[in-house]
Formats: C-alpha cells, structure tokens, sequence
C-alpha cells in the first residue's frame, strides 16, 4: 500500500501508510535504513519526529559535539555512521521515497483505530506502527528544586539542548560549572567542561561515580584522573536551590549539606524518563517502559516499540530490561523492522547488552550482566584494566578500558558464552587471557 489521503472519523484530512515511526532519533534511523534495505519502496514508510532534523547519532552531542575545535556538526553525524553504515541525509530520505515529517509532535494516538494526531492537525494511519519515542530528561523540578527556567541551567537530550549547552559553555571559559549527577552523562559533560577551560565540579548523592556500573575501584580510577584534571568531586549529597541574580541568571548552588558553590554554569544529568505517555492505558507497560516480546512487538499486534522506551526479554540476564543506550536501540530497530517483513525468517532478539563511553583519553566498553561478584584485572596505574562478573559459576559480564578492537571481541565473545568460572581469583589474574582463551 502506497501512502494515499484519507478523510478521519473527525473530518480531519491525513495521510495513511503502510509502515509509520512516531519518533526520528537513533531506532527511527536505524529502522529506517532497514526498511530500505529491505525493499520498502517509494511512500510505504513514514516518519515523524518532533525534532527538527532528520534522525542522528545521539551521542556526539556530549562528545565531539562539544570540542572548542573542529567539533562535529550536522549533516556529519546522522544516523548510521555510528555504526559505520551510511549517513542518512534528508536528500537520502527522498531518494528512498521515506517520508519524513519533521518538527512535528504527535499529541496522540489511537491504536485501536491505528491512528496518530500530529500537531499540525493532520491524522496519520498505519498499518504497522513502530514506536521510537525515546525518552526525557529528568527535571529538578521533579526534587521540588525551583530552576525558574535560568539560563545557564543546561540539559542534554537533543539537539536544541547540545545548542543551548555550547552557547553557554563560550560565554562561561575560565568560569566555573557545577555538574548535577554522576552518571554518564554528568561523567562526559564533565569531561568536554574541561577540556573547554571552564571549572568544574561535580554533585552526586551516591560515594562513588556510576554507581550502578562501576566497582568503587573502578570509579576510583576515573575520579583520581578527572582531578588531576581539576574536577572537584562532592559526594553523597545533592542540590537543595539555585541562588539567581536580577536577570535570573543562577549564580551558585545551595547543596543539602549546607555548602554553597558559586556557578556561571549548570549541567544536569540526573537520569531519563522513556516517552511512553502517548500509549498509556493502551499497551502493555512494565518497568517504566512499553512491554515488548523477543520480536518488539507489544501487547497489541499492529504495534512494535524499540529503542529507549521498550522493555524487552534479554535472555543472557534471564529476564526483561528497558535498556537506555545506542548499541540496543539501533540493534533493537533491525531487529524489529526484520520481523516486520519477514516474521516466518526472524527469530527472538539474542542480545548481548554492550555499554559504553569515551570521555578525555578514556574509553572503555561493557558487555553483559553486571551481577554476582566482580573481580579485577590489569594494570590499574597504567592504561588498559578491567573486571570480571561472576554470577553462580559463569561468567556474565565483562569491562575493559583501554583495550584493542580485538580484545574487546574477546570479552564480548567470551561473555556471550557464559563460560563455568570455578574460581574468580584465577579468572582475575589471568586478565584478558583468560577471555582470549574461551
Ligand atoms: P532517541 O534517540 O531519543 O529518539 C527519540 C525521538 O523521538 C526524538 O527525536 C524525540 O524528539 C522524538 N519524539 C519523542 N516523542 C515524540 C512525539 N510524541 N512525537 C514526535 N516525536 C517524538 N548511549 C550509548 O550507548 N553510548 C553513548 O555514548 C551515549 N551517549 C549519549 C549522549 C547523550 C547526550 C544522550 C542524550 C544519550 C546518549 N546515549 C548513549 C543514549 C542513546 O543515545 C539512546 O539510548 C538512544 O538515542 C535511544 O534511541 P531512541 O531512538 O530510542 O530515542
Ligand atoms: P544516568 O541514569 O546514567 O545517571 C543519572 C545519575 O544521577 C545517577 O547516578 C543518579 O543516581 C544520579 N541522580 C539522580 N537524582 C539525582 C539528584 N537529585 N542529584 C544528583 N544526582 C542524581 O542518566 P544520565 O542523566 O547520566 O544520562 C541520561 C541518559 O543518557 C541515560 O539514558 C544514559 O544512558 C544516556 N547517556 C549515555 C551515555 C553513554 O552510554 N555513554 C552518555 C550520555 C548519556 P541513582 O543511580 O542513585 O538514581
């Protein structure tokens, strides 16, 4: 079916396709580069995205996005050089006959009329849905912190806020910057700060950095580095107010310890919210996110989700997981759109969860589970380190900073293959060795 005008129940004029993408980042471009690799020819597929531009690789924005130079700039990073596939410019959208709908939100959705309602006004029916809505920050507002939209007060989730944040970030060189959070986010953007000669230090409620991935030795290690670089760390509280000056400029921190840091700057990275609003009531949810089987498809037939907002079964940990990273959303979008075409060829999703981040001359990956008890390995005052997870016997998850291309294959490999461990101590002193060697 090609996309053809239709008249709506409410009179509404719209459009009707085959295959529609309510969404336009990182699953929307993946997705997308399936569909016509697949043959979805001229007008089958339609995306639409509140976002202004075609979909991209999120991540850039909190890496080269923000170098002082040559930093990356659209059309560079659209989706799929992340991957090392090809970069989907709008022209490529055209080309391949993919409608994009951009700058447009859906307000909402009626899946059992499988119906959208843009903003515009316009209907858009489906005959297979895929949601790629991905998530939102969390506001400080939510922890009763009056930010009185300041700003110099910065969030990181699209484009618009990788603007703002570079705007700010010129105005502030030689300032200081308080970073909220102390996650992957706050880790990165702590990480450009400095190398953009701006102060920084960093607020967090847990005793360590990443603290639902790192070992304290690990954090360790990032923490002592991010100070020889002049980062400032407190620990174990967090932010109480904002002091603003006449132009409601915010001008320093009250923490609930009762210190107060003087700020030119704010950068909160305290965690995501998937954008799952549209479909409440009509899809099964769990887990904060929409419940999907091992093919994203959800609780309703004619509606798959990927990405950031769908929690799927990850048979490697036995159990369901909404997971927040890009590995996952372009792999889950693949994943999907296989099944859509071709449901009889495609099996369940076997997915080995990868994590990672670069941040100053770091880089480091993880692979798998982290549950049971880690061990250590490598040279922790050098450059390339790394840990084991061992859960009841087997080896489930695996972290290396530092390494080669292909000493990160064998962790990943490794960890896929969930080796018997009988004894930790052993794994840990045979370092990468004993990865390579499974
Ligand atoms: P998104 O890429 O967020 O796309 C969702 C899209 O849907 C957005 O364009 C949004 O505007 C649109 N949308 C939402 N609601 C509506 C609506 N109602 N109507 C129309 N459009 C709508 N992961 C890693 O593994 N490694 C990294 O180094 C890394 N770095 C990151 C850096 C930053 C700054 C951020 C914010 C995230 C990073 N991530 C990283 C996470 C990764 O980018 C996400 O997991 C990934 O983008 C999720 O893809 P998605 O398509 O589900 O959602
Ligand atoms: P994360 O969930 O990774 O980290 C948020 C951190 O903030 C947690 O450590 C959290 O603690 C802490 N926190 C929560 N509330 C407060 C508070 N009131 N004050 C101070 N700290 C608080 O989210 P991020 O914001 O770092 O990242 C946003 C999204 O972007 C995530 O989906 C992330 O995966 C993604 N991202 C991924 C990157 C990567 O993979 N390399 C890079 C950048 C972003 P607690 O754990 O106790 O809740």
């Amino acid at each position: 079916m090609l996309s053809e005008l239709v008249l709506s129940e409410e009179g509404n004029m719209g459009r009707a396709f085959e295959y529609v993408i309510v969404g336009g980042g990182v699953a929307a471009g993946y997705a997308a580069l399936e569909f016509a690799r697949r043959g979805v020819s001229h007008a089958q597929l339609c995306i639409i995205s509140e976002e202004p531009v075609a979909p991209y690789e999120r991540p850039t924005l909190s890496k080269n996005f923000l170098l002082p130079e040559s930093p990356a700039r659209l059309p560079s990073f659209h989706t799929c050089v992340g991957a090392n596939e090809e970069l989907l410019t709008p022209q490529w959208y055209e080309e391949h006959g993919i409608e994009l709908v951009l700058g447009t939100r859906v307000e909402s959705a009626d899946v059992g009329q499988k119906s959208l309602l843009t903003a515009a006004g316009e209907t858009i029916q489906y005959e297979i849905l895929i949601i790629a809505t991905g998530a939102q920050a969390i506001k400080l507002e939510e922890f009763g912190v009056n930010e009185s939209k300041a700003e110099n007060v910065c969030y990181l989730r699209d484009l618009a806020d990788a603007n703002r944040l570079v705007d700010v970030m010129q105005s502030c060189t030689g300032g200081n910057a308080v970073v909220i959070g102390g996650g992957y986010l706050a880790m990165e953007c702590a990480a450009s700060l400095v190398t953009n000669k701006i102060n920084v230090t960093m607020v967090f409620p847990e005793a360590h950095c990443m603290p639902r991935l790192f070992t304290p030795k690990i954090a360790t290690y990032y923490e002592d580095y991010y100070e020889s670089r002049g980062v400032k760390f407190i620990r174990g509280t967090i932010l109480s107010s904002f002091e603003f000056d006449s132009n409601g400029k915010v001008t320093a921190v009250n923490l609930r310890d009762g210190s107060r840091i003087p700020a030119d700057m704010v950068v909160v990275g305290i965690g995501i919210r998937p954008n799952t609003s549209l479909f409440k009531g009509q899809l099964a949810m769990e887990k904060g996110g929409i419940k999907v089987n091992g093919k994203f498809q959800t609780s309703n037939d004619s509606v798959y989700a990927v990405g950031d907002v769908a929690v799927f079964p990850v048979h490697l940990c036995g159990r369901i997981h909404r997971l927040e990273h890009v590995d996952s959303a372009r792999k889950s979008a693949k994943h999907a759109v296989a099944a859509i075409l071709e449901p009889d060829k495609t099996g369940e999703f076997e997915y080995l969860p990868l994590f990672y981040s670069k941040a100053f001359v770091f880089s480091w990956r993880f692979y798998g589970d982290n549950a049971g008890e880690a061990v250590h390995f490598g040279d922790y005052s050098g450059t390339t380190f790394g840990a084991y997870w061992i859960n009841n016997g087997q080896l489930v998850g695996s972290f290396l900073e530092g390494g080669t291309e292909e000493e990160f294959e064998a962790i990943a490999n490794a960890t896929q293959l969930k080796p018997a461990v009988d004894d930790p101590t052993n794994a840990g002193m045979q370092g990468l060795n004993f990865a390579l060697t499974i």
